[in-house]
C-alpha cells in the first residue's frame, strides 16, 4: 500500500496551540509527522519539536500494552499483567461495593487533561462520572497552574477567562508579555507577537529568567520572582501622579468615582445604589445619573466622610513610588518610571498575563493589579489593549471551547449528575476532603490522562492521601507516576489510534485515527462505555465515536454553524463560522461585575486587607520567611520546548536536545558555594532533596536556581524537584481570597499551583 495521510493534532498540546497535523503512514505504520495547512490561513502552518517526535510516542517500547494489576504495596512497581476482562470486572465489583456502603459520590473521576487532547475524549469520563452520580469537584482543568489569573480576572472584570485573540497584538503599539515564554512554549503565539512587533509594536518581557522570549523581546524587565504586583504598583504611582491616566475611562468604566465611607471603608449608598460626588451640582448623586463625578477629593454626605475609591487608589499607590518599588522588585526604579510612562503613553497598549506571573501563594494580587494597570489607562475594551488571560474570550458570551464541550454529553439527561464539594467546583478543597472524610468520604479515584503525583507537588502528602482510597484507577499512555500508585492501570490509545474532534485556535480540525490502536490499547469513549456497561448504566453508552462527535458539532454555537460531521471528515480542518476581525475583551465596555464597572475597589476583600492593590510576599519569601536563613534560593521550575507539562520526557529526539535535568545556578551563587559546570549537586530544604548536575547560567539571576519542569523521578540521580515542593492540601486556607463567592463559581480559578513560592539550598555532592 502507498504512502496513506490522516490529519490530526499535535498529542503534545498542553501548549495549548493545538498545532494541525499531516500523519504520514506507510505499510500500517507512521513513518513522518508534519505540519498542516489550515484553510485560508497559510501562516498558520505551525510544528515544533514536541509535534516532529510526537510519533516516537506511538512507537517507544515503554508504552502501557496491556491491563496491570498492583501486587505489591501502592507505588513499589510490581505488577500482575490481567485480562481487560478481570480488570473492567475488579474495578466494577469495587466501585458497586463502595456505593453501596459510602454513596456513589465517594468515587471521583478526573477525566481528560493536557495529553488527552480531543473534545469527546475529554467530555465522556464526566458523562460517567455524571452518571453515576460521583461528585463533580475533580473534573477535568484541576491542578490548573495559572488559576491565580482567572481569579483575578474573575474579581476585578467579573468573568475569568478574557482577553483579545494573539492577532489582536497588530493593533498594539506595545505588548507586555508578562510571566510568558511563547518562543519556547507557544510558537504560534510567538509568531504573531514577532509580526506585531514587526509592524512597530515596542515587545517587552516581565519575568525572573531571561529566556527565549526575553531575548527577541526590545525590552527585558528582570523581576524577583514573586513580586509583579509590586511592580504594578510602582508602574501606578507614575502613571496616576504624574497625570497620565485615561480620567474619562475611569471615570465611565471603573468604580473610581463611587464614593467609599471612612467609617466601614464600604461603598456609600442611597436606596441600594452606589453613590458618587458630582462636580457640577457639587452633592452626591447615584452614579448612573451624572456624567461629571469626582474622581479625587474628600467629601460629607449626611455626616459620613467619604472619598472615592480612585481617590483611595492614588493614596494607596503613594505607598508604592518607583523606589519602594525597586526595593520590593529588584528592577531599578528608573525602569519602573520609564516603562511607566512608556505604557500609559502607547495606548492601544496590550497586557498579556501568563503562568509564571500566577505561581506563588499571592500571585492573584500581581494578576489583579495588571488588570488595574491596563484600567486605569483606559485599554480595556480596545483594540490592541488589554489585559488577557491565558485563554481568551471577549467576556460576554461563553468561550467557542466552552460551548462546545457540550453539555448533552457531560449531562445526559435522567443521569443523577454530580455531588460538589460545598464552596468549590474544582479540586480547591478536594485532597482535604479525601484526607479527613469531610464533607463525605472519598473511596475512589480514575484518573484519566493526568498525572497529579507528579505535577501537582510534594508526593509524601499524595501518597498519604492515597491510602485513604480503596480504588485508584489510571488510565494512560505510559506508567506516570500517578500510575505507579495506582491499583488498576489501563492502557490508552494515543491520539493517531482513534477519532476525535480538536479545537485549534479558530479552527476545527478532524482527528482521524491513522493506525490500529497497538497491543491492547483501548480509547477512552471504549473503556468508559465497557465499564458503565459493567455497572448498569449502558443505556447511557450507547453512542459511538461518530454520534458523539454530530452532538458537539451540532451545538447550536453560531461559531459552529454549517460545521456538519460530514463536511469536516471531507475537508478535515474547517474554519469556525466566526468573523474575521480579531475578538476583543469588553468591546462595549460592559463588565460582568455586580456594578458593571472595572472593580479595582473589592468591598468583598476588606477582611482580607485587600480591598485595594496591594503586594504581599510570597509563602516563602527570601526576605521575609525565617526559613531564609537554612534555605535562601527561590526555586524555579519553568517550561522548556521540549516537554508538554510532564508529558515527552521519555522521548528520544526530545532528549537528544535536553538529554538531562541539570540545575540552572548564577555564576555569583555557584561561586559561593564553590559549585562548577557539571558538578553533582543536592538542592534541598526540610521537605526533600534532589540530586543532578549544575549548570552554570547567568540567565538565571542571583538568588534563584531552576530546574526545568516536566522531568520524571528516574531521570534525577536522586529524589525529584517536587520533593522540595509544598504541601497544601486546602488553597483556601493559605489563599483566603480563593474562598470568595466569584472564584469559588469558577472551575479553573479556584485551582493554584504554588511551587515555585519555595526556598531551597544548593550544595555541592
Ligand atoms: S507542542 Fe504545541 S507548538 Fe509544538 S507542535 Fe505541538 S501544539 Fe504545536
Amino acid at each position: 500500500m502507498g504512502e496513506q495521510v490522516f490529519y490530526n493534532t499535535c498529542p503534545a498540546a498542553g501548549c495549548h496551540q493545538y498545532c494541525a497535523l499531516k500523519v504520514l503512514v506507510e505499510d500500517g505504520k507512521i513513518h513522518k509527522v508534519e505540519s498542516a495547512d489550515y484553510p485560508g490561513n497559510p501562516a498558520a502552518r505551525c510544528i515544533c519539536v514536541r509535534g516532529l517526535s510526537s510519533a516516537q510516542v506511538v512507537y517507544h517500547p515503554d508504552r502501557l500494552k496491556y491491563p496491570l494489576k498492583r501486587i505489591g504495596e501502592r507505588g513499589e512497581g510490581k505488577w500482575k499483567r490481567i485480562s481487560w476482562d478481570e480488570a473492567l470486572g475488579t474495578i466494577a465489583n469495587k466501585l458497586m461495593e463502595l456505593k453501596k456502603k459510602y454513596g456513589p459520590e465517594s468515587l471521583k473521576v478526573q477525566p481528560g487533561g493536557s495529553s488527552n487532547v480531543g473534545l469527546i475524549g475529554m467530555s465522556v469520563g464526566s458523562r460517567f462520572a455524571n452518571v453515576w452520580g460521583a461528585g463533580g469537584a475533580f473534573t477535568c482543568g484541576l491542578w490548573s497552574s495559572d488559576g491565580g489569573i482567572p481569579a483575578a480576572s474573575l474579581i476585578i472584570l467579573g468573568v475569568g477567562w478574557q482577553g483579545h485573540d494573539i492577532q489582536d497584538f497588530l493593533h498594539s503599539k506595545m505588548i507586555i508579555l508578562w510571566g510568558w515564554n511563547p518562543a519556547e512554549t507557544a510558537l504560534w503565539d510567538m509568531k504573531c507577537i514577532l509580526d506585531a512587533k514587526d509592524k512597530g509594536a515596542k515587545l517587552v518581557v516581565i519575568g525572573p529568567m531571561f529566556d527565549a522570549t526575553a531575548a527577541k523581546a526590545d525590552q527585558w524587565i528582570p523581576i524577583r520572582p514573586g513580586t509583579d504586583a509590586a511592580l504594578a504598583l510602582g508602574m501606578m504611582n507614575v502613571i496616576m501622579e504624574e497625570g497620565h491616566y485615561d480620567k474619562d475611562y475611569v471615570a465611565k468604566y471603573t468604580v473610581g468615582p463611587f464614593l467609599v465611607r471612612d467609617d466601614n471603608k464600604l461603598f456609600l449608598r442611597d436606596d441600594g445604589k452606589c453613590l458618587v460626588w458630582d462636580e457640577k451640582a457639587d452633592a452626591p448623586k447615584p452614579h448612573d445619573l451624572t456624567n461629571s463625578p469626582a474622581l479625587l477629593g474628600s467629601f460629607t454626605v449626611k455626616g459620613v466622610r467619604c472619598k472615592p475609591a480612585f481617590q483611595l487608589l492614588m493614596e494607596r499607590v503613594s505607598q508604592y513610588n518607583p523606589e519602594k518599588a525597586a526595593s520590593i522588585t529588584g528592577v531599578p526604579a528608573e525602569t519602573i518610571r520609564r516603562l511607566a510612562l512608556e505604557y500609559a503613553a502607547s495606548k492601544p497598549a496590550a497586557i498579556k498575563m501568563s503562568h509564571g506571573l500566577a505561581r506563588t501563594l499571592n500571585s492573584n494580587l500581581g494578576c489583579r493589579n495588571a488588570i488595574i494597570l491596563a484600567a486605569i489607562t483606559g485599554n480595556i475594551g480596545i483594540q490592541g489593549g488589554g489585559a488577557s488571560t491565558t485563554q481568551t474570550g471577549d467576556g460576554v458570551s461563553p468561550p467557542f471551547p466552552a460551548v462546545l464541550n457540550n453539555r448533552e454529553i457531560m449531562f445526559p439527561a435522567g443521569a443523577p449528575g454530580t455531588k460538589t464539594i460545598p464552596g468549590t467546583t474544582n479540586l480547591m478543597k478536594g485532597w482535604a476532603a479525601i484526607r479527613d472524610g469531610k464533607p463525605y468520604p472519598i473511596k475512589a479515584l480514575i484518573i484519566s490522562f493526568q498525572n497529579p503525583l507528579q505535577a501537582s507537588g510534594h508526593i509524601d502528602g499524595y501518597r498519604e492521601i492515597f491510602s485513604q482510597l480503596e480504588l485508584v484507577v489510571v488510565i494512560d499512555i505510559f506508567m506516570t507516576r500517578t500510575a505507579r500508585y495506582a491499583d488498576i492501570v489501563l492502557p490508552d490509545t494515543t491520539i493517531f489510534e482513534r477519532d476525535d474532534i480538536s479545537l485549534s485556535g479558530d479552527y476545527l480540525i478532524k482527528m482521524e485515527k491513522a493506525i490500529e490502536p497497538l497491543h491492547q490499547s483501548k480509547p477512552a469513549v471504549e473503556i468508559w462505555s465497557e465499564l458503565a456497561q459493567r455497572l448498569g448504566l449502558g443505556k447511557y453508552f450507547e453512542y459511538t465515536t461518530q454520534d458523539y462527535m454530530k452532538i458537539f458539532l451540532d451545538s447550536k454555537h453560531p461559531y459552529a454553524a454549517g460545521i456538519t460531521l460530514e463536511r469536516l471528515e471531507k475537508e478535515k480542518i474547517v474554519r469556525a463560522n466566526k468573523p474575521l476581525a480579531s475578538t476583543i475583551a469588553f468591546p462595549n465596555k460592559e463588565f460582568p461585575t455586580p456594578s458593571g464597572k472595572v472593580e479595582f475597589y473589592q468591598e468583598r476583600l476588606i477582611e482580607l486587607g485587600e480591598e485595594l492593590p496591594v503586594h504581599k510576599e510570597q509563602l516563602e519569601s527570601p526576605r521575609t520567611s525565617a526559613l531564609a536563613k537554612n534555605y535562601p534560593l527561590t526555586l524555579l521550575t519553568v517550561k522548556d520546548r521540549t516537554f508538554t507539562q510532564t508529558q515527552m520526557a521519555n522521548i528520544g529526539w526530545l532528549r537528544e536536545i535536553n538529554p538531562e535535568p541539570m540545575l540552572d545556578i548564577n555564576s555569583v551563587d555557584a561561586q559561593g558555594r564553590g559549585i562548577k559546570d557539571n558538578d553533582t549537586v543536592l538542592v534541598f530544604n526540610d521537605r526533600g532533596r534532589v540530586k543532578l548536575g549544575a549548570r552554570l547560567n547567568e540567565a538565571v539571576p542571583p538568588g534563584t536556581v531552576n530546574i526545568d519542569h516536566g522531568w520524571w523521578p528516574e531521570q534525577f540521580a536522586e529524589g525529584h524537584y517536587n520533593d522540595l515542593d509544598h504541601r497544601v492540601d486546602d488553597l483556601s486556607t493559605v489563599i483566603p481570597s480563593l474562598d470568595m463567592e466569584p472564584v469559588t463559581k469558577d472551575f479553573f480559578a479556584t485551582a493554584h499551583l504554588i511551587p515555585w513560592d519555595c526556598l531551597v539550598e544548593v550544595k555541592k555532592f
